[in-house]
């Protein structure tokens, strides 16, 4: 069974984005607004803030308070978004906030996640990070059975998308309709936030899985939504937790905000 490694393909592409920013002499600018204490979130903007200086991007963190009304805030996004070239809001937001209004917010042309819900320009960076995996690991989606599972609009539904927009006869499925169906996919994607959901019944052999899946142990570990036990060997591929998906999600954050920055310059 193969390993999907999102490390290994992170760092490669890692690599080609400091020689594109180089070569064009680009300065990029990113800013990622964190509202709130949420700790797992400061550990994702702490670790993309070293990412990014790995790749000579320079990121800048503004922190609001949870008590910040969401009319100021989403005033603080539109007046700091002109000064940089890209900017993340990093989610979850606290309870009170309308995410999709305050993602809504984020210029077009400077949401490097991709979750403005309008945004047709720029492909929400854990869509890419799946696609830019599987065709680093030449796994054609074109005329395979394809089964997402998750369907949220800022993950399931763009990973869908794309793989239809690849060839892929597309199965999604959610919480209503279950998993029946994912035991003929070719490639199963799974992104719903349940640990140990696909189980060996629910797989056809030599699958490729791929599995976007963050779900916190009480032990602090962290593991994906395969019961990697329960499949075994049976997939031909799968991608880890950690190690997966994660990497490529923040690297194509980063892919996107380079490819702003040349499409700028062009
Ligand atoms: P969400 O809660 O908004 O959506 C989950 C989706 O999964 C829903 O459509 C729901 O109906 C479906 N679902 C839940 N239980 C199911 C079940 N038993 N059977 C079938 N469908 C089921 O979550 P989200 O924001 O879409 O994130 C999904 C997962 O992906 C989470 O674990 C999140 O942490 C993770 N995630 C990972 C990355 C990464 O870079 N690896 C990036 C973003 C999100």
């Amino acid at each position: 069974m193969k390993i999907l490694n999102g490390i290994k393909v992170a760092s490669i592409i890692e690599k080609k984005l400091k020689e594109k920013i180089k070569k064009n002499n680009l300065k990029p600018k990113l800013l990622i607004i964190q509202v709130g204490e949420n700790k797992a979130s400061k550990k994702y903007i702490n670790f993309k803030m070293k990412k990014a200086f790995q790749i000579n991007i320079e990121a800048i963190k503004l922190k609001y308070s949870k008590n910040i009304d969401e009319e100021k805030l989403i005033n603080k996004i539109k007046k700091n978004a002109k000064n940089v070239d890209g900017l993340i809001v990093q989610l979850p937001l606290p309870k009170k906030y309308n995410t999709k209004k305050i993602l809504n917010a984020i210029p077009l042309e400077k949401d490097v996640d991709g979750l403005n819900p309008k945004n047709n320009l720029i492909t929400p960076a854990t869509a890419r990070g799946v696609m830019d995996l599987l065709f680093y690991y030449k796994i054609n989606l074109k005329n395979k059975k394809v089964s997402v599972v998750g369907k949220s609009y800022l993950v399931g539904k763009p990973i869908a998308e794309l793989c239809l927009k690849n060839g892929a006869n597309v199965k999604v499925h959610d919480k209503l309709t279950g998993l029946i169906g994912s035991e003929k996919a070719d490639i199963l994607i799974v992104a719903a936030g349940q640990k140990n959901l696909i189980k060996n019944q629910n797989i056809k052999k030599n699958v490729v899985i791929i599995d976007v899946g963050i779900n916190v142990l009480t032990n602090k570990k962290i593991v994906g939504d395969v019961d990697r036990k329960s499949v075994g060997k049976k997939p031909s591929a799968i991608s880890p937790v950690p190690g997966g998906v994660g990497p490529m999600t923040v690297i194509s954050l980063f892919s996107n905000l380079i490819d702003i920055l040349n499409k700028n310059n062009k």
